[in-house]
């Protein structure tokens, strides 16, 4: 009997094929006792296991820097190497080893529990979640242990696909699967922003996350399919269900390739509006992505990207580099520059991170910077210096107060002025502005127009603080939604004052990229648009089919709706 299990859509497409379980190494450990004699055996293979493990890690890591896995993927593989080379960790596994007389699996599997445990108490979230690195080193180095690195099924006769569903799946792990023909990616664990989801992302492979019990009520090699769009999966189709689904995904694949005829197409709208879509970059790599699309733009460069994960901060020039690549690649078109929004979710590293009480509303984003000047200023050097090469604007993240932006710009004023007295060339007339994504902002923009050339919603946190939902806590990820009409109310007055009072505006959260929003964001006057690459076709079509004229007066009405059932069929009327 087909049966279906409901979970969260992290990576669109449809996917069909066979289970393959990834079984929890970690349960398969026996204790047994070692013989003194043998004990300098036992402990020589814990050390070739972690030479093992360090050595599977290096080539993943390579995968990363050339290019061919995910960036953001490096910065978990550097977590988990400094795991593994934490003394915490592996010192105390073969003192174990030593005193207890055990075996080397057993010694690890022992540590790494008393190390989550430790982890579990802390209340920083970002610390907190960092137990999972620990189990996926532990498990790493148990499963070379017992023989078993995990063999992937050979490649299917059937043409269907292998479905990997695991408790939980690193990063690293993912990246490891992208050669065998996996079709699709299923877990118990994890929510839209877990190291899975990202990498199914970047890897176009769909998934669906946070299906709590899916290891258990699934078998090996039964048929599956995985629906990441609506994150859903049918356990043992019948032969009907399966031709549904057939057809559906070579429908998804003919409206892929019919989006791919846009790309040369502008975004104008029926009434002849032309609509700017720009993209959102973590990295100078992204930029091949953004040329494939040929997108209007950068709209957001999260730079706090270059920061993490390391034990040396990148210097003045490091940074000047990565930024200059960007502009350089967009010499003709506007490329905005984020400075760094480390904290929260964010930190720069696990051995620096503050444990504080509410990291989400804690030193982050500009807060952080403006209590590092020297590490703010050495980035504005930066940025400034990479100013000459095309058209760059500075934003800033997380402002609210009026003294953060005056403060932002007298470091900047104080970069100049260190350039200027260096002879080293700069865009003296380079625009800074702002995010709105503090409830409070988008409540006092007056103070933010005055100062600042241009205005970005960061809706991702603007949801967040003014639905008091923590955006990385699958528990309440349900009751996030874009939708709310507090958070619509704020994003409208936001886009209509910058037209007000000309200034430039542009959504740069995920609201800006997912193609339920498109027409009611056109319909409140947004003209800025940024977003991943991968969406930025799809958005243009829906830009295509709007007639603003039309939109304006409905979307008025939306926002005086107050009932969210209300608003989600006013909006889902807006295509119709
Ligand atoms: C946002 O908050 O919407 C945003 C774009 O910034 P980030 O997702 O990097 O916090
Ligand atoms: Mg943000």
């Amino acid at each position: 009997m087909p049966f279906t299990l409901h979970g969260l859509p992290v990576s669109q497409g449809i996917a069909i094929g066979h289970v393959h379980l990834v079984s929890h190494a970690l349960l398969e450990v026996n204790h047994y006792h070692v013989a003194p004699k043998h004990l300098a055996d036992e402990i020589e293979r814990l050390d070739g296991a972690i030479a093992t493990v360090q050595g599977e890690l290096v080539g993943l890591k390579a995968a990363t820097t050339s290019g061919q896995a995910h960036s953001e993927v490096g910065a978990f593989v550097d977590l988990q190497m400094m795991m593994l080379a934490d003394p915490m960790l592996t010192d105390t596994a073969r003192e174990l080893i030593k005193s207890r007389g055990c075996n080397a699996e057993w010694a690890l599997v022992q540590q790494m529990e008393h190390l989550v445990d430790q982890f579990r108490q802390i209340e920083d979230p970002y610390l907190r979640e960092r137990q999972a690195d620990v189990v996926q080193v532990v498990e790493r180095l148990v499963k070379v242990l017992l023989g078993h690195p995990g063999h992937l099924p050979p490649k299917r006769r059937d043409g269907l696909g292998t479905i990997i569903v695991a408790h939980d799946l690193s990063p690293s792990d993912t990246i490891g699967f992208r050669d065998h023909n996996i079709s699709g990616f299923v877990t118990d664990v994890g929510g839209p922003t877990s190291h899975t989801a990202i990498v199914a992302r970047s890897l176009k492979i769909p998934a669906v996350v946070g299906l709590h019990h899916v290891r258990d009520l699934v078998e090996d090699d039964e048929l599956v399919i995985v629906d990441g769009t609506r994150g859903i999966i049918i356990v043992a189709p019948d032969e009907r269900i399966v031709e549904e689904y057939r057809l559906r995904r070579s429908e998804l694949e003919i409206e892929r390739s019919k989006l791919n005829r846009l790309r040369d197409t502008r975004a104008t709208t029926l009434d002849g509006e032309t609509i700017n879509l720009l993209c959102n970059i973590e990295t100078p790599k992204d930029m091949a992505a953004v040329k494939t699309v040929k997108a209007d733009g950068i709209g957001l460069y999260r730079t706090e990207f270059l920061f993490m994960g390391r034990d040396v901060l990148p210097d003045e020039e490091e940074q000047y580099e990565a930024y200059r690549a960007v502009v350089k690649a967009m010499p003709d078109k506007p490329v905005t520059i984020r400075t760094f929004d480390l904290g929260a979710d964010k930190a720069l590293d696990r051995a620096h991170a503050r444990v504080e009480p509410n990291p989400a509303l804690g030193l982050r984003a500009v807060r952080y910077s403006l209590a590092e000047p020297k590490m703010f200023l050495t980035q504005l050097r930066a940025l400034l210096r990479a100013s000459v090469h095309g058209q760059m604007q500075i934003m800033v993240p997380m402002l609210a107060h009026a003294q953060e932006i005056d403060q932002t710009l007298r470091l900047i004023d104080k970069a100049k002025a260190e350039l200027r007295a260096e002879k080293i060339k700069f865009n003296e007339a380079v625009p800074v502005g702002g995010m709105i994504e503090i409830p409070a902002a988008a409540l006092a923009l007056g103070m933010f127009i005055r100062r600042l050339s241009f205005l970005s919603i960061g809706t991702n946190d603007l949801i967040q603080y003014t639905l008091a939902i923590d955006r990385a806590d699958e528990a309440v990820v349900h009751l996030y939604d874009p939708l709310h009409p507090a958070v619509l109310k704020l994003v409208a007055g936001t886009i209509s004052a910058g037209a007000r009072f000309g200034m430039p505006v542009s959504v740069c959260g995920e609201m800006a990229g997912d193609p339920e929003y498109t027409l009611l964001l056109l319909g409140m006057g947004l003209r800025n648009f940024s977003m991943h690459p991968s969406n930025i076709l799809e958005i243009k079509q829906q830009v295509l089919r709007a007639d603003l004229g039309e939109l304006a007066p409905k979307v008025q009405r939306i926002l005086k709706m107050d009932e969210q059932a209300r608003v989600r069929e006013a909006v889902q009327r807006l295509a119709l």
